[in-house]
């Protein structure tokens, strides 16, 4: 659908169609294991941009764990119905009346990030990805599993040159995070990481790991993922459980599982880091003080601020950092995140829709 169809004019008035066009979407109304099928591919009426937002075409969506929590109830829902997908890339092909940050026509990517309050005491203290009041695409926002999505201008990325549409849907989540993880473990050229869990995350953040000297280390289970830690540079390649003959600096869980947290911990250098990745992890069990003694630290990573998005997709350009992907249709949605769910996808997922 192009613009020029979105309005007509009826007696010499224009008349927007969108609530007459509807598209195709994805929409969760009951959480469910994804093996169930819960998404179920709708029509519905193509949103409509408020002043500050832009209507996006979306081209494709990559799929990401927190699409999957969503799905099957982990992250309780907020709405009664949701389009999940929140690495979004497309064109502009509507804006609000207040939008003038974008032009028409141009490629961006909706985040998860969806907007925030600007008022609250996190967001006044740049903390905005704590925000106590943001709304999340594909969560507590639509998202991206469907042919249009609309977000506000100034949450909106322009996508870099470089990267084709497939190639920088898993820069705008799993890249982001993985940057900020990655930022917040602290670490100087020269030092080692411990990656645990090779998923989208951790196949981008392995990349910006390397390109700033660090040597990395990678526990993965799957031995498909270890191949592409292997050839993405990992030092040492290891299975879930098995310990690297290294102590490091700092070590990043992308994986799901609590109970990594004492074994990443035991492998830490004094006053190294322990950075979370995910929204969601399964109890993490009691530790000994003395894994945690000698200022070693844990913090999780809790979304990110439009600052981290800006600079990350700088540098992912500059590198360049190249994304592993497998391509689903919307149709196969289902399908995708139970493939992501039995880590059954190399590097990361995306939905191709209009791309
Ligand atoms: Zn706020
Ligand atoms: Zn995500």
């Amino acid at each position: 659908m192009q613009r020029a169809r979105l309005y007509n004019f009826v007696k010499g008035q224009r008349v927007r169609l969108n609530s007459l066009v509807s598209m195709k979407a994805q929409t969760l109304n009951t959480p469910a294991p994804c093996e169930e099928h819960p998404l179920v591919l709708e029509d519905m009426a193509t949103p409509q941009p408020a002043d500050d937002e832009v209507l996006v075409k979306v081209s494709v969506c990559g799929i990401c764990r927190t699409d999957l929590h969503v799905v099957e109830g982990e992250l309780p829902p907020r709405l009664p119905k949701i389009i999940p997908g929140h690495q979004v890339v497309g064109t502009i092909v509507e804006k609000g009346k207040a939008a003038k940050r974008h032009a028409m026509g141009a490629r961006v990517g909706i985040p998860w990030l969806h907007r925030t309050c600007g008022v609250c005491e996190y967001c006044r203290r740049g903390q905005e990805n704590l925000c106590e009041n943001a709304f999340f695409t594909g969560y507590t926002a639509n998202g991206g599993y469907a042919e249009y999505a609309k977000a506000p201008e100034s949450f909106v990325y322009p996508i870099p040159e470089g990267f084709d549409d497939i190639e920088a849907a898993p820069l705008l989540c799993a890249g982001i995070i993985g940057f900020r993880a990655l930022r917040l473990a602290n670490l100087q050229a020269g030092d080692t990481l411990g990656i645990y869990g090779f998923g989208a995350a951790g196949h981008v953040a392995i990349q910006v790991a390397r390109h700033w000297g660090m040597k990395v280390v990678v526990c993965t289970r799957e031995a498909r993922h270890q191949k592409l830690a292997r050839e993405l540079g990992a030092e040492w390649v290891g299975g879930g459980q098995d310990t690297p003959p290294v102590r490091l600096n700092a070590a990043i869980i992308f994986a799901p599982a609590g109970e990594l947290v004492p074994a990443a911990l035991a492998l830490l250098k004094k006053a190294g880091t322990l950075v979370l990745g995910g929204i969601h992890m399964s109890p993490v069990p009691s530790l000994p003080y003395e894994l945690l003694y000698h200022e070693r630290i844990v913090r999780s990573v809790a979304n990110n601020t439009r600052q981290d998005g800006i600079d990350f997709l700088r540098v992912a350009a500059e590198i360049p950092i190249r994304t592993q992907t497998q391509v689903f249709a919307l149709q196969e949605a289902n399908e995708a995140l139970e493939a992501l769910k039995h880590d059954g996808i190399q590097g990361a997922g995306v939905l191709s829709i209009s791309g």
